[in-house]
């Protein structure tokens, strides 16, 4: 065998963790790494999913970019795998012209309620608020109502602690981020004083986790309300469980003051309906209580009035065409990674969406020992031409190193002034632009809702 061309689709982190275990193979075994991303700019989640006051987190783009600039490495940003109409390639072509594929997609559905009112406007996924205020172009032209004074998020992962982080935190410290500008703009205007958010279970099985509630607790000028019976509450088993539920007592016996926007754990409430005529008014939920350790629906409902109902219930994968993909759980199916010879999958789309931005490193290369093991065995086969050349006949615009290296010192150099780490470009057609090295210097030209 010689060797390896292969192709990771999808740029987020696990599809870099991805590269990165392959470019710690000599030439010798991998010859070159094709990145693929329908988007005209990498990282995924690091980019579009992580909050934006959360710069830290977002500083492990430094290290995948120093991987894309690997010789090795070949960028193919706005080019989208799949067999539909606005599909560039499909999933046959970029196997013919590699040894073999890596599918981190990640999970960019989500889950749904199935319950009345839930497709009213006013109701919306979290996936799709959170893509909104990160300026992913095909969220940028949402418009979400924050003119009433509460905002209930369904689920209490740390997706709806970030978004409730976001919805009450001083505008301040937004100003400082990468947030984009059509979502500044809104929250600048926002009338809300208060987000609830709604946990099926009790705070011994919160889903949040530690480090998040402590981040929240940091906040200047809010008030974080524990909506429990703490006295009653099990002693969970596990000890991250255990901290968990000692900070929750801490926090819920702080003192509240009158006038501060306050974040409430709603612990042991599920939503019953989502009310409302042409939209969204408010929502009704149902009190649960504690059977045997499980969460169970009492008569009990009360009635909040909202405008904005999120559902933060999780992600889900989607299906690729030419790939198995099971509907129930919402992946592709896999062992240690491995569809088959040739075909591997990494990080959401191969575990589902659970974990932190770190689970994606050993699940890579999980699933790269499961490649290499191909290649050794001979179960992989001899691509049949150059991928470069299939892109270029198609006449798609891919976005390459360099067309990448032009958007990300534009969107610093828009930040600097400002005293933000960048102003991120939200639409595609910009974007290309900038890529191709034309951009308008207008600031307002980035501007898509006013
Ligand atoms: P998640 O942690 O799985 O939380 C989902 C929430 O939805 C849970 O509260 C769950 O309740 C609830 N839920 C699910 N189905 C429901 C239903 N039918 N009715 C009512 N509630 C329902 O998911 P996530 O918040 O989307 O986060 C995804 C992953 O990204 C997680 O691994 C998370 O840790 C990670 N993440 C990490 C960070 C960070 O580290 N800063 C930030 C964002 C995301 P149950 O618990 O009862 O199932």
């Amino acid at each position: 065998m010689s060797s390896l061309r292969i192709a990771v689709v999808g740029s987020g982190p696990a599809g870099m963790y991805a590269v990165g275990h392959l470019l710690g193979q000599g030439p010798e075994v991998v010859e070159s790494v094709t990145v693929l991303d329908r988007l005209p700019t990498p990282f995924g989640l690091v980019r579009a999913g992580v909050a934006p006051d959360h710069q830290k987190t977002k500083k492990v783009a430094v290290g995948f970019g120093r991987l894309l600039n690997d010789p090795r490495v070949r960028c193919y940003f706005n080019v989208e795998v799949g067999a539909g109409i606005r599909h560039n390639v499909t999933h046959e072509e970029v196997l013919d012209h590699h040894h073999a594929v890596v599918y981190a997609v990640g999970a960019s559905g989500s889950r749904s309620l199935g319950m009345p009112g839930e497709d009213l406007p006013g109701s919306a996924a979290a996936t799709e608020f959170v893509a909104w205020y990160n300026g992913h172009p095909d969220f940028s032209r949402m418009s979400f109502d924050l003119s009433s004074p509460r905002v209930v998020i369904v689920g209490s992962g740390n997706v709806a602690v970030d978004i409730a982080r976001v919805l009450t935190m001083p505008i301040d410290t937004l100003r400082a981020t990468d947030i984009a500008d059509h979502a500044l703009h809104v929250l600048e205007r926002s009338a809300v004083r208060e987000v609830v958010l709604l946990a099926r279970r009790g705070p011994e099985s919160a889903a949040f986790s530690s480090p998040e509630l402590l981040a929240l607790t940091q906040l200047r000028d809010i008030d974080i309300i524990v909506d429990a019976d703490l006295d009653k509450v099990p002693t969970p088993q596990h000890y991250g469980d255990r901290l968990k539920l000692a900070l929750l007592r801490e926090v819920a016996a702080r003192p509240s003051r009158e006038g501060r926007r306050r974040i409430v754990f709603r612990f042991l409430s599920s939503p019953a309906e989502i009310v409302g005529d042409t939209r969204v008014r408010g929502i009704r939920v149902r009190r649960n209580a504690l059977r045997r350790g499980r969460p169970v629906p009492t008569d009990r409902i009360d009635h909040f009035d909202t405008s904005l109902v999120l559902r933060s219930i999780g992600y889900r994968g989607r299906p690729i065409a030419g790939l198995p993909f099971d509907g129930d759980s919402g992946v592709i199916p896999n062992h240690a990674g491995r569809v088959e010879p040739g075909v591997y999958v990494t990080g959401w789309i191969k575990r589902g969406p659970t974990g932190v931005i770190g689970t994606n490193k050993h699940d890579s290369a999980e699933t790269i020992e499961s490649l290499l093991d191909d290649a050794r065995s001979g179960r992989l086969s001899e691509p049949t031409g150059h991928f470069a050349g299939l892109v270029a006949r198609r006449g798609v615009e891919a976005i390459g190193l360099q067309g990448w290296a032009t958007i990300d010192a534009h969107e610093r150099g828009l930040g600097a002034s400002a005293l933000r780490p960048r102003v991120k470009i939200t639409s595609t057609d910009r974007l290309l632009e900038v890529a191709r090295g034309t951009p308008s210097l207008d600031p307002a030209a980035n501007r898509v809702v006013d």
